[in-house]
């Protein structure tokens, strides 16, 4: 029996493109070589060093994120955008030469955004900058008016008495902290997650909370979010980190502040989602498939230049890279770009229930999605002697930057419900120390992407796929014990 604890806290915090903040373990000793000693003890194999020129040298993964930004935009889940980047991908694949290429259909709630407008009404009349968070239900047309129950953090709003904020608009705020791991997005992120479901518990009329993300710009941060149990539906929207100061300075001066609050958003019944998948078919062990991939769709107030277009177009590079090279893997290589990830990691559910049958056949599976910044290290839940191989693997991007890292790995949130499967996972950790000044906000284009770090990123890459599928070992012999998160 496979031991797996992932509570569904820990997967709502892992919806929408959080770095899973694995949680470092005794259980896999870190290499305490530098990277110096590293370097001098492995020389990287011929194919290697021409895989890794190649990759650093060119654009591969660069290029496929310019182009699904410029030629679709924004890729809501379910939308008719996310539908032609669904055909884009067919292209994109089948250009590449991929055996296998179609798209896995999968139904999914439909929603669309509406207006969005707020502000201060008393004691100092102003507009606000804000957006409804995904799922949230509407305000009436002509907008919610009422006085402001502040909670400095959502814990507070938790530990409030089960009633009292009858007629109220809630504001929940709570800095989320930087870190080059994204280690603060779980904590902050339970009030968008939950803040709704407890405020309307305790019945209030809407909630704000000051958005989730790292930034000073003055664009709110949009995201998933649902209603637990059997509570009324109450609308949510995000304030900017600016507007949420504001709020907190106007508080300071007393407690009379009164908002006014219209999100219209909608909900448009079940619509059409998908994933798209392309296979290099192994030459020796085409039944075990090593799975990569990104999430194809984005929310609606950027181009999902980082979140995901940087992991469709590293996972895609890295297997150009391979095909520029003509090298013929032993293993299958599976591409992916999975939809409907940010509304719930839907195309992950939907992938695992198709191929449950085949998931003991996935010997490895891995998600790029934190952004395009550098790799800085490799976590792995392959245990015993397999572990040796990705060993290897790190040993020959150490002069990339990358270190061995001990400690648990989702995979990838798409990679989440294969692991809860047995799947053994594999995740390339990028540094998103600036992630979560972009994510989910209008800020999320092209521009904010560099082309070395997707090019460092696409070599890493190429190395694992290509390395991973070469070895002689068997990494589905993991240890029993696979404790979550
Ligand atoms: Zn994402």
């Amino acid at each position: 029996m496979k031991k797996i604890l992932l509570s569904s806290l820990s997967i709502l915090s892992l919806m929408a493109c959080q770095a899973p903040s694995d949680t470092s373990t005794s259980s896999t000793p870190q290499s305490t070589e530098t990277v110096e000693a590293i370097k001098v003890k492995v020389s990287l194999s011929p194919t290697v060093e021409s895989i890794q020129q190649t990759a650093l040298g060119g654009t591969h993964g660069y290029d496929i994120i310019e182009s699904v930004t410029t030629e679709i935009g924004a890729r809501v889940g379910g939308s008719p955008e996310e539908a032609k980047a669904r055909e884009w991908a067919v292209r994109k694949f089948t250009e590449l030469g991929l055996s296998n290429v179609h798209i896995e259909e999968f139904e999914v709630p439909g929603w669309v955004r509406g207006d969005e407008e707020a502000e201060v009404i008393a004691p100092f009349p102003q507009k606000l900058h804000i957006t409804a968070l995904g799922g949230s239900s509407a305000t009436p047309e002509a907008g919610v008016e009422a006085d402001v129950a502040y909670f400095p953090t959502y814990e507070e709003l938790e530990a409030a008495p089960v009633d009292g904020l009858e007629g109220k608009i809630v504001f929940i705020s709570g800095r989320m902290e930087k870190a080059h791991d994204g280690a603060g997005y779980g904590p902050a992120n339970k009030k968008r997650q939950l803040g709704a479901t407890e405020a309307s518990k305790r019945g209030a009329l809407a909630v704000v909370i000051r958005s989730v993300g790292t930034d000073s710009h003055r664009f709110p941060h949009t995201g998933q979010m649902r209603y637990l149990e059997d509570v009324k539906p109450v609308p949510i929207g995000a304030l900017s980190a600016p507007d949420a100061d504001q709020l907190e300075r106007i508080l300071k001066r007393g407690d009379n502040l009164r908002l006014k609050l219209k999100l219209t958003p909608r909900s448009v019944g079940s619509v059409v989602s998908g994933n798209v998948i392309g296979d290099i078919v192994g030459s020796e062990k085409p039944e075990e498939i090593i799975l990569i991939g990104g999430h194809l769709d984005s929310w609606d107030l950027g181009t999902g230049a980082v979140d995901d277009g940087a992991g469709v177009g590293i996972t895609y590079g890295a297997v150009q890279v391979l095909k520029d090279l003509n090298l013929k893997p032993k293993r299958t290589i599976r591409l992916v770009a999975f939809g409907s990830e940010e509304i719930g990691l839907l195309g992950a559910f939907a992938y695992a229930e198709k191929h449950k049958d085949n998931l003991k056949n996935h010997v490895l599976a891995s998600e790029s999605d934190f952004g395009a910044g550098k790799v800085y290290a490799l976590r792995t839940t392959v245990q015993g002697e397999a572990r040796g191989a990705l060993e290897d693997i790190q040993k020959s991007l150490a002069h990339l930057g990358v270190k061995m890292e001990a400690g648990d790995t989702s995979g990838g949130p798409d990679i989440i419900p294969m692991r809860r499967a047995g799947v053994p996972a594999i995740r390339l950790q990028q540094d998103g120390y600036d992630y979560f000044d972009l994510h989910h906000t209008p800020d999320d284009t092209l521009d904010k992407v560099n082309k070395e770090d997707v090019a460092q990123n696409v070599a890493a890459w190429a190395t694992m796929i290509w390395m991973a599928s070469e070895a002689d070992v068997d990494y589905r012999e993991t240890p029993e014990e696979v404790v979550g998160e």
